[in-house]
């Protein structure tokens, strides 16, 4: 019998869409309500409430978010399904109208979810409240304490960039970011709970302390001297905003890993014009490079989107080419896709599908080997790696300092943990390598 005004008994299901920052931010919804009573559900139960947090990356994402909410619609009938996120932020009317949804709320409405359940719960009050786009001002903190080894930390949320093909500031508002002295006090709550890794995440995290005193390398280096936090990772960080400042600042650090996520969108300097991106391609090289010099052994992932409009045959040649000549670990690539209200939609060269697909195939192959010879690197060498709790009967597994996946056996206690790994082998067409644990509590 549920409680309609305490949440008691009240059991919560939680599927969560696209970023890192949407994982922080159910984490701390989550929290939330489990402070209120609402417990997670287990497998075989049946949800109360199901939060999805959605993401409007692309058509296809927003696709698979109607998917899901009609399908735990036509499973869980009962269940009053609250929808927040980038897709709610975009399409809320269209969200409100799908099945089985009572609650839409907009990016910054979050943390209000509590309330909106409670009162749904009181008098089954359907409820839909979005601050427009335009109005986002508010940093709304959040953390994703306890459910995963490693923790996202949000520092930034929002972006002024307006990319020709992007969504995102519209879904997530103006550039904004929390004060340094509260990001350090929840890097503390972390390590207090016995964290060892943060990943700092947001929209545009270079962009930290826009419009305040404070800058991005002023918080990470606060955040370097928190006790007890032994890892840190920088989420994506655009390439003008990466200075050598901080580059030089993650050689030296002792907690801030050799790993960086850099979006380059494209390696061709008349899309990234038509893109509206704030570099070209020489820029660019010159920051890996730099990263190269500064810490040889670093993780570079870099993200592409092929198949934009305005990207020629010839256009194509001249990106693969520079992605190719580049110093990296690998590619995250991603299918361009028309998105509504792009200025995107005003560049007339437009590539069809199916070529699109043979592009993107070629770019994962040049990731493929580019990971190949990055991991190849490191075999037969000695790295510090955090364990991992192994899912269902799996041997233990974790990374690297320099972000690449070790499975290894080694006793469930070291969860948690960081242990020097021996790095072995490859694991044939997979990015992972076995390694063997390389200290007296084997
Ligand atoms: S930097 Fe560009 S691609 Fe990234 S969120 Fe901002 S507008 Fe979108």
């Amino acid at each position: 019998m549920i409680d309609t005004t305490t949440f008691s008994g009240t059991k919560a299901l939680f599927h969560t869409f696209g970023c890192k920052l949407n994982f922080a931010e159910t984490s701390t919804v989550a929290r939330l309500l489990g402070e209120e009573g609402v417990r997670r559900v287990q497998r075989g139960e049946t949800p109360d409430i199901i939060v999805v947090n959605t993401c409007s990356v692309t058509e296809l994402a927003d696709k698979k978010c109607r998917q899901a909410i009609r399908g735990f619609a036509r499973r869980y009938p009962d269940a009053a399904i609250v929808v927040t996120g980038c897709y709610a932020q975009l399409k809320s009317a269209e969200v409100a109208a799908l099945p089985g949804v009572k609650i839409v709320a907009g990016t910054n409405q979050k943390l209000m979810l509590v309330d909106y359940i409670r009162s749904w719960m009181a008098d089954r009050t359907a409820r839909l409240d979005v601050t427009p786009s335009a109005e986002l001002r508010e940093f709304v903190p959040s953390c994703s304490r306890g459910d995963r080894t490693r923790y996202f930390l949000k520092v930034q949320d929002g972006c002024d960039y307006w990319c020709s093909y992007c969504t995102i500031p519209r879904a997530r508002g103006r550039s904004r970011s929390g004060s340094i002295s509260s990001l350090v006090e929840q890097a503390r709550e972390v390590a207090r709970e016995g964290g060892k890794e943060i990943v700092i995440t947001g929209v545009n995290i270079g962009d930290f302390g826009k419009g305040t005193s404070e800058t991005f390398l002023d918080l990470i280096r606060a955040l370097d001297d928190v006790e007890g936090i032994e890892r840190y990772r920088i989420s994506s960080i655009e390439p003008n905003l990466l200075t050598e400042e901080i580059i030089r600042f993650v050689a030296t650090s002792k907690r801030f890993m050799p790993h960086f996520h850099v979006p380059l969108q494209s390696g061709s300097d008349k899309v990234l014009a038509l893109m509206r991106r704030h570099y070209d391609t020489s820029h660019f090289r010159e920051k890996m490079e730099m990263i190269r010099r500064y810490i040889p052994d670093a993780f570079i992932g870099v993200d592409l989107i092929v198949g934009a409009r305005g990207e020629t045959p010839e256009e194509f040649e001249t990106s693969r080419s520079f992605v190719e000549s580049l110093p990296i670990s690998r590619l995250h690539v991603f299918t361009y896709s028309e998105r509504p209200g792009t200025r995107a939609l005003d560049i007339d060269y437009i590539v069809d599908p199916a070529e699109k697909h043979r592009r993107t195939r070629i770019m994962l192959a040049i990731s493929e080997q580019k990971l190949a010879d990055f991991t190849r690197r490191f075999l037969g060498t000695v790295r510090p790696v955090l364990l991992e709790h192994p899912n269902k009967g799996k041997t233990m597994s974790g990374f690297t300092d320099n972000y690449l996946r070790v499975n290894l056996s080694a006793p469930a206690e070291l969860d948690n943990h960081i242990v020097p790994v021996a790095l072995d082998i490859m694991i044939d067409d997979s990015e992972e390598i076995t390694g063997t644990l390389q200290t007296d509590t084997k």
